[in-house]
């Protein structure tokens, strides 16, 4: 067997493993990759992908992270079936079609600019054409009822746990007469979310190899329980003070937990009678409608809140602002408020909207309930940034900021580990995958140590031959999966500049006053920018 590492090896984006065995050809997950522009260049490389020679593709979740790609690698000759829940199905047509739409705006946003400097012009990475092409390739599977994509390769979806439809996936095949399974994590949940079921276990079972995802590989969250205690706490302060809380969260799990825990907290008489709920996404209204429309995925608890008549993802207060207009209207409202809006890392979106408007604001409170990738605003603000820039403007925080680990849809450190107990363990290698490297090295010094497996990081690109019976034997193309960066051009570049500033700087001198201090005031943003880029190294 062989495995290509497309992407989320040493990272969180790109979800995507090409398996090789018996002359067959097939994928796990199709995600898109995401960061910055270096990273995103990976999803033009169909030229790894190879479409038209994968037979099927094995979709874990409906994450863009793990789906984002599928209408690319569909309009670039893959015409085979796509496998995935029913609930991972419905959410991916949304999700795909949202994504596209993004990918399309982009273009036209970066044509406009590109038309005006003359330069040639850029096709989308897909359209929604191309989004709504993947559809009908897309087969509905159950959990735990084994099938044949391919004669002598068996696969079995179990619940995750980790968002509605989710699945980690057993691949069984035979290979020189030895009977291998493979487990694929997909993105493991934790025990106790609300909503969903707690992730399917072992139970003792036998795998030869545990692809394991490691987002939180070095950490713990806190309780379900605590996080709802932090937003009725930040709920609270910004109700006392008139303004509002704002949650930036992703459309699909997320935003249906914290709709629920507000349903708890106004049970539990939390929850102020005269302040309204916004949810101020359509993609997050789409996505609770499919919620509702799979009840049969949800744990016993929330089955019987519904059996009782009761609704958890439904409030009195709760409004849906569909159009712009509506969005905007929430701008200039006064008062105190929920607003919960999309993205979730506040790098897109209506919420960058709203963190404008209310970030500087005292008394306001901005509620962080997800994980915030690197280089995004969510994290400069997690991090504790003074300032930050939403649409080329530099807005102040004054808001108080809420971290609220305890909604993650990821399972902590400790949660990973007592799930890999969970099978029998005997001779099983574990292949860390879906993390960023301080998580990977953390949680492979423990794997290993605590549990004694045999633990492999692979890298971007990596060709990973599983031997039955014997090692694993990586093979990484340097030249390609991390081409060299030449920073001594960059350097001597800029050396260059700076000296050619100095040769002008008479002429600067001679201009009027006021322009002087424009000049001026141009190059501290520069120094700004060198003194923020020297803090990060
Ligand atoms: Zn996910
Ligand atoms: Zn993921």
């Amino acid at each position: 067997m062989k495995i290509n590492f497309l992407g989320a090896a040493q990272g969180v984006t790109g979800s995507c493993y090409i398996l090789e065995t018996g002359g067959h050809r097939f994928a796990v997950d199709c995600g898109m990759h995401q960061g910055n522009a270096e990273i995103e260049k990976r999803n033009l490389n169909m030229d790894a992908y190879r479409p038209g020679t994968l037979e099927f593709i094995l979709v874990t979740h409906a994450h863009i992270d793990h789906i984002g790609l599928l209408p690319r690698v569909v309009a670039s000759g893959f015409k085979n079936p796509i496998y995935a829940t029913p609930p991972t199905r419905d959410l991916m047509q949304i999700l795909l079609l949202d994504s596209a739409h993004i990918q399309e705006m982009e273009a036209e946003q970066q044509n406009r600019r590109r038309q005006r400097h003359g330069n040639k012009q850029v096709e989308p990475l897909y359209t929604t054409a191309d989004a709504t092409a993947t559809f009908p390739l897309i087969q509905t599977i159950e959990y735990n009822k084994p099938f044949e994509p391919v004669p002598g390769i068996r696969v079995t979806y179990r619940d995750a746990g980790h968002i509605l439809g989710s699945a980690f996936i057993e691949v069984e095949y035979t290979e020189e007469g030895k009977h291998t399974k493979i487990i694929f994590s997909g993105d493991l949940g934790r025990p106790g979310q609300l909503i969903l079921p707690d992730p399917s276990k072992g139970n003792g079972g036998h795998t030869d190899y545990l692809f394991m995802e490691s987002t939180y590989g070095d950490r713990d969250h806190k309780s379900v329980e605590n996080s709802r205690e932090e937003l009725a706490t930040a709920i609270a302060y910004s109700y006392k003070n008139h303004e509002k809380v704002i949650i930036p969260a992703f459309a699909v799990e997320r935003t249906q937990q914290i709709l629920y825990t507000l349903f708890l907290l106004d049970q539990e008489g939390k929850l102020p009678k005269d302040m309204p709920i916004y949810l101020d996404s359509p993609l997050a209204i789409r996505a609770t409608e499919i919620f509702r429309n799979h009840p049969e995925y949800f744990d016993d608890k929330t089955k019987a809140l519904l059996s009782a008549g009761k609704d958890p993802l439904s409030l009195p207060n709760l409004r849906f602002s569909q159009t712009a207009e509506e969005s905007r209207a929430l701008n200039t409202m006064t008062g105190s408020a929920i607003i919960i809006s999309a993205s979730g890392m506040a790098n897109a979106g209506r919420i960058r909207h709203h963190l404008r408007h209310n970030l500087w604001r005292k008394g306001a409170s901005i509620v962080f309930c997800g994980y915030q990738g690197e280089g995004t605003p969510g994290r400069k603000i997690v991090d504790g940034a003074k300032q930050i820039t939403i649409f080329g403007e530099d807005v102040a925080v004054a808001a108080k900021v809420f971290t609220i680990g305890g909604f993650s849809a990821h399972a902590g450190q400790a949660e990973i580990l007592q799930w890999l107990k969970s099978f029998d363990g005997k001779d099983t290698k574990v292949i860390l995958i879906h993390g960023e490297v301080k998580a990977l090295k953390a949680l492979s010094g423990i794997v290993h140590d605590q549990l004694g497996m045999e633990v492999h990081i692979p890298s971007y690109l990596e060709e990973l031959t599983l031997q039955p019976g014997k090692g694993m034997v990586p093979v990484v193309d340097e030249a390609k999966a991390a081409p060299s960066i030449d920073w001594d051009f960059l350097l001597s570049d800029s050396q260059n500049l700076f000296a050619e500033f100095q040769k002008r700087m008479a002429l600067a001198k001679a201009k009027p006053w006021v322009a002087q201090t424009e000049i001026r005031d141009r190059f501290l943003d520069l120094n700004r920018k060198m003194v923020e880029l020297i803090s990060e190294l």
